[in-house]
């Protein structure tokens, strides 16, 4: 196993192969040891995200927001 698939395989976020834009709310597959070996997936101009909106939104809840 290479060091990018350790890493894919190290958070489930990562395992679960889904991103999205925090923008515009675009989600994507993605294979995550491919995407940290080679440059992470973006859309409207930022890197996409491996947290679901649901887990963002359970984020800023904890947060207090
Ligand atoms: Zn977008």
């Amino acid at each position: 196993m290479s060091f990018y698939e350790k890493a894919a395989n190290s958070h489930p976020s990562l395992q679960r192969g889904m991103v999205w834009c925090a923008v515009c709310g675009r989600s994507q597959r993605t294979d995550a040891a491919g995407s940290l070996q080679h440059g992470w997936p973006k859309c409207c101009g930022f890197t996409m995200t491996i947290d679901s909106p649901e887990e963002r939104e359970a984020y800023a809840k904890a947060r207090g927001e």
